[in-house]
């Protein structure tokens, strides 16, 4: 069975086509600046080929589409012969609000739902939207599945999901903690459990921990499989220290500043969402890797952003910890999770009380692979896992799809 994967933005289209005989990639790309009047960006690649790269005018996200499907069937850098051999279509979807709690075939009750919830994910939800119906006009009457990000965390319970705000909001507008990157939070506790079965944990009496560390970064509790807690919320908003979001403060202090700098509340939320975290902080970058060089240079703020990260991370995998009542595993996966030592190294330090004994020589040698970073005696094992939210897209269209027919 072959499977596109599709992943709509704002100004961007990235797919992946999966063949699921092997789980294998036989094209992956990406459509940059859609809409963009001057040109757009086409990227394709095919492994064991030279990548391809092209500026062309992109208008819609239809025309987006049309250029993938084109080049996945062309003769010169195509993967299959015809679009008939694409059997579905899994969307990154990233809001589904409380309606799901897993993966679902679209149909036309679907969209409505994902329309309902687009006040809760403005930023995603409509675009993910118009790749659903790009993809219903272009490739025709193949089954859609929508994959959300929110849904892995539908299991939260009600007292880790309720913010202490008077109740009419939550009932009014739906005001509580969702959750993001379920997908990539799923992926990577699923595979440790496998990598933790050959040392005889089964995965349902696991407590997991998976921090996804990236530009945006979460950190969820798993117990027997089920989310418990997360750490972003009723936006991706709250939560840990990020690339340019500020993660968790006390929430008086934005109408303070609001007074004192005579901000509107879309400025407000630029202030928090763009221009704090990482960036805020160090006044350098968003990026770690910018921010790590910085520091190694002497750069005090670079190290100050630096150990708010660590710290803040930390003080979340303890809180955790008792919510889960112990620990089994931690996870490093995201951009940095996968590839920052030292970032791992500033969360697991001091951790021994909880039984982890990190080994500080292999965590130096792991760069985006699957590892225990932790030694093998240790009680609470530590892991890196390179997240693959595309693969579980399309494991999920692959099972529901595969029930059709
Ligand atoms: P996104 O959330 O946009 O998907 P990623 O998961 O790709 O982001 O993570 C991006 C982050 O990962 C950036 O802060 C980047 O600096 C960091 N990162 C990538 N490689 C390294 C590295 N070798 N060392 C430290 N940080 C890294």
């Amino acid at each position: 069975m072959k499977i596109l994967v599709i992943n709509a933005g704002s100004s961007s289209v990235k797919y992946q086509l999966f063949d699921m005989t092997n789980e294998t990639v036989l094209a992956k790309g990406i459509c940059e600046r859609i809409g963009n009047p001057v040109t757009g960006i086409f990227k394709h690649k095919v492994p064991g080929r030279e990548d391809y790269k092209v500026e062309v005018p992109l208008k819609t996200h239809s025309e987006a589409i049309q250029l993938i499907v084109d080049t996945l069937v062309s003769e010169k850098l195509g993967v299959i012969k015809s679009m008939k051999e694409i059997d579905a279509v899994g969307h990154r979807v990233l809001h589904g609000g409380e309606k799901f709690s897993g993966s679902v075939l679209i149909d036309e009750n679907v969209i409505k739902a994902i329309e309902d919830c687009c006040e809760l994910g403005p930023l995603h939800n409509p675009h993910n939207l118009t790749g659903i119906h790009a993809c219903e006009e272009i490739i025709g009457n193949v089954p859609q599945v929508a994959v959300f990000d929110t849904g892995f965390h539908q299991t939260m319970p009600d007292y880790a999901y309720m913010y202490a705000l008077p109740y009419e909001y939550y009932e009014k507008y739906k005001i509580r903690r969702y959750g993001f990157h379920g997908t990539s939070h799923r992926y990577v506790s699923m595979r440790a459990a496998d990598m933790l079965s050959s040392l005889g944990k089964k995965p349902e009496d696991l407590k997991i921990i998976t921090c996804h560390l990236g530009n945006g970064s979460s950190i969820t509790a798993i117990k027997d499989g089920r989310v418990i807690d997360t750490s972003m919320g009723f936006t991706p908003q709250e939560g840990v220290c990020m690339g340019t979001r500020s993660g968790s403060i006390d929430a008086t202090i934005v109408p303070y500043i609001a007074a004192k700098e005579n901000l509107t509340p879309a400025e407000c939320e630029k202030m928090l969402n763009k221009k704090s975290g990482l960036l805020g902080i160090s006044g350098a970058s968003s990026d770690c890797r910018d921010i790590e060089d910085a520091a190694a240079n002497g750069d005090v703020r670079a190290s100050l952003a630096l150990n708010v990260l660590c710290y803040g991370i930390k003080k979340i995998v303890g809180s955790y910890t008792a919510a889960l009542g112990g620990v089994d595993l931690i996870i490093f996966t995201g951009g940095i999770g996968e590839n920052s030592a030292s970032t791992r190294f500033g969360v697991c330090q001091g951790l021994e009380y909880l039984g982890v004994d990190f080994d500080k020589d292999v965590n130096e040698t792991i760069h985006g692979k699957d590892a225990f970073i932790s030694k093998p005696s240790s009680k609470v094992k530590v892991c890196v896992i390179p997240t693959n939210e595309e693969l579980v897209i399309a494991r999920d269209t692959m099972n529901i799809v595969k029930n059709l027919k």
